[in-house]
């Protein structure tokens, strides 16, 4: 029941053909997707299947699969209440046209590689982290004061420089001898694929990610703090939103 997670190679990929290789209590399972699932703090996607007769269904939610043996990378499709009609019509071996709802992808991504550059301008480890289509929150630790005006001045400046955003991949080896890479640490890379996906900021940021990124910073558009607050004597919580 593996699934190819297409949106790891390329983010902006909005639709793929699939088959359907089980119909389960969980979901809709794929040989093959475009929907990011739940996870590393990013939501996980919504869009529709088209069936070949022209049924489509509506996808509320991914997430990662659970079975024995299930890799990070398999994922299992939600889909929206009240479709019995059009799930009857829908078989294992089947080939549906996946697309994912591209709007809120890309504000998702749009924030998600701001998030990265929140670590660049507030270098302190992040310990919780939470990626919507309207917001990213952030929960950082540290005592230090944040000053509003002067991090979201400094995150426009490196929106505004247009940073090119790659992705690199390196061993669960190399991963393991270079824990100064780890940010997050609510978040675990996504290790046990036998490789680690980096995300690199040029002449910004490196850190294994293996959500969904835009591929310039200039993408992200003027941002705004929209809250700045202490959640706890050693952590500030910190909420951007899309301007
Ligand atoms: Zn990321």
């Amino acid at each position: 029941m593996s699934t190819r997670a297409l949106f790891r190679e390329d983010a902006y990929l909005t639709r793929c053909d699939a088959t359907v290789t089980a119909i389960d209590e969980q979901g809709i399972h794929l040989d093959q997707t475009v929907f990011y699932p739940l996870g590393g703090g990013q939501a996980g996607d919504a869009g529709t299947f088209t069936l070949a007769d022209g049924t489509v269904i509506a996808i509320a939610d991914t997430r990662k699969a659970k079975f024995e043996g299930a890799t990070p990378d398999d994922a299992v499709h939600v889909p929206a209440p009240g479709q019995e009609d059009a799930l009857a019509q829908l078989a294992v071996g089947d080939t549906v046209s996946a697309e994912i709802d591209w709007a809120q992808r890309y504000r998702r991504m749009r924030l998600h590689t701001a998030s990265h550059l929140i670590c660049a301008v507030l270098p302190f480890p992040v310990d919780g982290c939470s990626i919507t289509t309207d917001y990213a929150r952030l929960d950082l630790a540290t005592v230090e004061p944040i000053e509003r005006e002067d991090v979201e001045a400094k995150l426009n400046a490196l929106i505004g420089g247009a940073h090119g955003v790659h992705t690199e991949w390196i061993t669960d080896d190399e991963m393991a001898a270079r824990p100064e890479l780890v940010r997050t640490m609510s978040v675990k890379p996504p290790m046990g694929l036998g490789r680690v996906r980096l995300l690199r900021i040029e002449n910004v940021d490196l850190q294994p990610c293996g959500g969904t990124h835009v591929r310039n910073t200039g993408e992200i558009g003027a941002l705004r703090i929209a809250k700045l607050e202490k959640k706890s004597a050693r952590t500030r919580r910190l909420v951007l939103e899309l301007v």
